[in-house]
């Protein structure tokens, strides 16, 4: 953020053993690096095989150098990129190197992505979906991943700022002109232009709803007797797509969670199998940590081999009730019984007949999980977002209803102009035009080193 910028380097491949492995350099010292290293004057842009030289013109590894002079790089500023053999040995020696000339120091995570971000090579939507492609858990997630780095999503904010600006423009124009007696109030361009935005902006907030579905998926809490057919119905969902049915790391060993997807749609499920009475103290700590996790949740499915999910529901906490969390109460194994399988839905509560075997009705709970989360799979048009990008438009969508709101009821112009301008930061700190250092601290940090 300052103009004596550091030059900054890191490994840009995965850590561990590969056929090739990167480390790049970013800053003004990255010529000098690059010279001290490969003894060549580089031309831009051109990969060059040739030697590394370490310390005492020793040679490291062999491999390919490319100099990027700003501001045509990643990050907008001199880059040099080494691509060595994938040894982590090697390529940390090379990095050691670097760093022991006194020319560069080890990269914080995400700072490449922010410095392409300072020099306006990428918008704040765009450097987040680079992260977001790099942890897309889905094909429908990458996709939606490029689309926003494509800038499909900052197109349809920057569109509406644009439309706000121009609003703005002539509303305080007329406040500032009251002699030329345009009565904003009663101004029908003023109202449908509100009108439009409004709807605009509700249109993005589903888009980015959708969005975010994708990037983060959502939470179910599965419970049923042991044999009830849990495991076979989580098989059943995921299909052949993905049978992913492992253990997240870093969930604590006592909640146990798995992932699964269904057309696209990630699902983490908290499995509940381990809840019962107990006096038992470090149990009793799990059981805690899963009810927390339970409360969290989107969904609760109910698996039984009957029609009665009595006990399995005295097991749930009290708060999936108060929330009225949607629940999937699912008679399994219909097969047994040659029963058709069944849909059933009052209010908040699906009733379901399948057979997580024959896979007769799974389609019928595939259908009730996406329409009780609003998720579409078509990828037209997909982009993927964060929880931070939908309360920016929610907070602007709320400045918006204040500004209707004060137009029909008359009110003074100027708190019109003021909820329209309140709009337009919130619509702008989703792309980064006005967003506090802190935050965008905050955002690139969560990036990985290297990115
Ligand atoms: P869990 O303990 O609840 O995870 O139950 P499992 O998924 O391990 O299933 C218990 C047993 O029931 C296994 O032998 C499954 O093959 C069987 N099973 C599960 N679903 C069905 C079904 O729809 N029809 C039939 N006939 N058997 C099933």
């Amino acid at each position: 953020m300052t103009n004596n910028r550091e030059t900054i380097v890191a490994q840009a491949t995965a850590i561990g053993r590969g056929s090739v492995g990167i480390i790049r350099v970013s800053g003004p010292n990255s010529k000098q690096i690059a010279q001290l290293i490969t003894k060549k004057d580089l031309k831009p842009r051109h990969a060059t095989y040739l030697p590394f030289y370490t310390n005492e013109d020793q040679v490291l590894d062999y491999g390919l150098a490319i100099f990027f002079p700003n501001p045509h790089s990643f990050t907008g500023e001199d880059v040099i990129e080494f691509q060595g053999h994938g040894g982590q040995v090697v390529l940390q020696a090379l990095q050691e190197y670097i760093v022991s000339t006194g020319l560069a120091r080890y990269a914080q995570p995400g700072e490449f992505s922010q410095q392409a971000f300072l020099n306006n090579k990428l918008d704040l939507v765009q450097a987040e979906a680079i992260a977001d492609l790099i942890n897309a858990t889905s094909l429908q997630a990458a996709k939606g991943a490029i689309n926003s780095l494509q800038g499909a999503f900052s197109d349809k904010v920057t569109s509406i700022v644009n439309d706000l600006i121009h609003l703005r423009t002539y509303l305080e124009a007329g406040m500032d002109f009251p002699d030329e007696e345009i009565d904003i109030l009663a101004d029908s361009f003023v109202q449908e232009r509100l009108y439009s935005l409004q709807n605009k902006l509700q249109d993005i907030k589903e888009s980015a709803h959708q969005g975010k579905i994708l990037r983060d998926g959502i939470s179910a809490v599965i419970v049923g007797k042991p044999n009830a057919g849990k495991s076979s119905l989580l098989n059943a969902l995921s299909g052949e797509e993905s049978a992913i049915v492992t253990e997240i790391a870093g969930t604590t060993r006592d909640t146990l969670k798995e992932f699964i997807q269904i057309d696209g749609l990630p699902l983490h499920i908290i499995d509940t199998a381990g809840l019962r009475d107990t006096e038992d103290k470090v149990e009793l700590i799990g059981i805690e940590r899963a009810y927390k996790a339970m409360e969290k949740a989107d969904v609760v499915i109910v698996v039984s081999e009957s029609n009665d999910f009595s006990q399995e529901i005295s097991l749930l906490p009290e708060s999936i009730f108060e929330k009225d969390i949607p629940k999937i109460l699912i008679t399994n194994k219909i097969d047994q019984q040659n029963l058709s399988p069944w849909f059933d839905k009052n209010n908040n509560i699906y009733n379901i007949g399948l057979s997580a075997q024959t896979l007769s009705g799974i389609e019928y709970l595939k259908s009730a999980l996406k329409e009780i989360i609003g998720y579409n799979n078509s990828s037209e048009g997909t982009i993927i977002a964060r929880q931070r990008h939908i309360q920016a438009i929610s907070e602007a969508l709320e400045y918006f209803n204040n500004a209707s709101f004060y137009m029909r009821q008359g009110v003074s112009p100027e708190l019109i102009a003021d909820d329209l301008r309140m709009a337009q930061q919130k619509l702008s700190e989703i792309t980064g035009k006005f967003t506090a250092d802190d935050l965008l601290t905050k955002i690139f940090s969560t990036f990985c080193i290297g990115k």
